[in-house]
C-alpha cells in the first residue's frame, strides 16, 4: 500500500477531530502534571495545544483528579483553548465515572486499558459498567492494551492452548497474540453492550520496535478500527525520538496507523512538548502532513570552519518557530515552505534553487558573499555583518506577498 492509500479505518470524530476514515493523522500528547493540581494541568494542556497536540490526554486516577477535570476543562475555555481532552483511567475508572458525571461529560474520550480493569468475575462488571458510561455520554474510547499491564488470564490461556499444540508457536509469538487478542475481545464486548464501531479507537503498546510492528501488522489485518500508534515508554532524548521514529515510520509507510503519541520521557527541565514537536516531525518528514516550513541544512565540513552558517540556521529555525503560532492564523498554507541554508558553494547554490527560499554561505577562502535563490532564481546576494537580518527580511517579505 502507498503512503497516499492510506488503509481506510472506520472514522472515530473526539468533540470535532476525525480520526480514521482516511482523515490526516491525528498526533496526539499526554500532559505529566498531577491533574489535581488545576492550574498546573490548564498550562501544560494549552502549551501542549499549542505546539500543535490535536488531543490532549490526561490521568484521571483518584477523586480529587476527577474533580479537578472540569476547572480544568472551564479555564481552557477562559483561555479560548478548544483542544480535546481524553481522560485515561486504570483500576477505578467506573467508579470515578459513576460518581463524576461533570468530569465524565467534561471529557472528550476515554481510555479504558482492559488489563486494568478489574480481575476475575469483576472485568467484565467493571468493563461493562464504563462502556455504559461512555454510551450515556455518548463519548468515543480507546481500547488502550499495554504489555506492562497485559490481562493475565488472557495470557495464560493462551500459553496453556500454546503448550499443548504438538508444534507449539514461540513465547513472544504468545505474547503478540494476547496483546491483539486484549484489544479486540474488548472491542468486540463493547460493541456487544452497544457502542458504536465509529466509537472505537484501538492502541496495543509494547515498548520494542520489532513487537510493535508486528502487533499493529496483525491488529490492522484484523480488524478496521481506527488505530492510536505509539512505542510506549521509549524513553529519553535520541534514544526515545529514534525508536519512535523508527517503529512508527515503517507502520505509517504501510498505511498503518490514524493517531500518533510519542511517549517521550522528559529530561530534567525538559519541554513535555517535545513530544509533539516530534510526531509532527515524523509526518512531516515522511510527507504525511505539513506542519511547519521546513529548513534544509547541510551538516557543515572542513569547507565551514566558522560558525556563520549554523548560526544563520539556527536563528532562521528559532525565527520560523517563533513566528508560526502568528503566521498558521495568518497565512494559510505557509507551512508547506522549504527553506534552505548552504554552508558552501558545492551544494548550496543547487540545493538552494529546489527550496521556495535559498541561500548559500560562503565556505571558507570564497568570496564573502551569499547569494539568495527565491522560487529558483538567483534574487541577490548578502554581504556584510547583518546577513541572519536581512535573509528574515526577505523571508517575511516572501511569505506576505505568497501568502498575505
Ligand atoms: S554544502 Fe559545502 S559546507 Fe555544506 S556539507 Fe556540502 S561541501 Fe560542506
Amino acid at each position: 500500500m502507498s503512503i497516499q492509500e492510506r488503509q481506510k479505518n472506520r472514522a472515530v470524530t473526539v468533540a470535532g477531530v476525525q480520526i480514521g476514515g482516511g482523515a490526516p493523522v491525528v498526533v496526539q500528547s499526554m500532559t505529566n502534571t498531577d491533574t489535581a493540581d488545576i492550574d498546573g494541568t490548564i498550562k501544560q494542556v494549552a502549551a501542549l495545544a499549542q505546539a500543535g497536540s490535536e488531543l490532549v490526554r490526561i490521568t484521571v486516577d483518584r477523586d480529587k483528579a476527577a474533580k479537578a477535570v472540569p476547572y480544568i476543562r472551564e479555564g481552557l475555555e477562559k483561555l479560548n483553548v478548544k483542544v480535546p481532552l481524553v481522560g485515561d483511567f486504570h483500576y477505578i475508572g467506573h467508579t470515578l465515572l459513576k460518581e463524576n458525571p461533570d468530569m465524565a461529560a467534561a471529557l472528550d474520550k476515554y481510555r479504558i486499558n482492559p488489563g486494568n480493569v478489574g480481575f476475575k468475575a469483576k472485568r467484565d462488571k467493571q468493563f461493562s459498567e464504563m462502556i455504559e458510561m461512555a454510551m450515556t455520554y455518548q463519548k468515543p474510547i480507546r481500547i488502550g492494551v499495554n504489555w506492562g499491564s497485559l490481562d493475565q488470564d488472557l495470557l495464560t490461556r493462551l500459553m496453556d492452548e500454546n503448550a499443548a499444540r504438538t508444534e507449539p508457536m514461540d513465547a513472544r509469538a504468545v505474547m503478540h497474540e494476547a496483546i491483539v487478542q486484549s484489544a479486540l475481545l474488548s472491542a468486540e464486548r463493547a460493541e456487544e453492550l452497544g457502542l458504536g464501531a465509529d466509537k472505537i479507537i484501538l492502541s496495543a503498546k509494547v515498548s520494542a520496535v520489532q513487537d510493535l510492528i508486528s502487533v499493529y501488522r496483525m491488529l490492522s489485518k484484523r480488524s478496521s478500527y481506527a488505530l492510536h500508534l505509539g512505542l510506549t515508554e521509549a524513553g529519553m532524548g535520541s534514544k526515545g525520538i529514534v525508536a519512535s521514529t523508527a517503529a512508527l515510520s515503517v507502520l505509517l509507510q504501510e498505511g498503518i496507523g490514524d493517531t500518533i503519541r510519542i511517549s517521550l520521557t522528559p529530561e530534567p527541565g525538559g519541554a513535555r512538548t517535545t513530544e509533539v514537536k516530534v510526531g509532527q516531525e515524523i509526518l512531516q518528514s515522511m510527507g504525511l502532513r505539513n506542519f511547519v516550513p521546513v529548513v534544509t541544512a547541510c551538516p557543515g565540513c572542513g569547507r565551514t570552519t566558522s560558525t556563520v552558517f549554523q548560526e544563520l540556521a539556527q536563528s532562521i529555525q528559532n525565527h520560523i518557530q517563533d513566528s508560526m503560532p502568528q503566521w498558521r492564523d495568518k497565512y494559510p498554507g505557509v507551512e508547506a515552505l522549504n527553506f534552505a541554508v548552504m554552508g558552501c558553494i558545492v551544494n548550496g547554490p543547487g540545493e538552494s534553487k529546489h527550496a521556495d527560499i535559498g541561500i548559500s554561505l560562503p565556505g571558507t577562502g570564497e568570496t564573502p558573499a551569499a547569494p539568495v535563490f527565491i522560487d529558483g532564481e538567483k534574487a541577490m546576494t548578502l554581504r556584510g555583518e547583518n546577513i541572519a537580518g536581512e535573509f528574515q527580511q526577505i523571508v517575511e517579505d516572501y511569505i506576505e506577498r505568497r501568502f498575505g
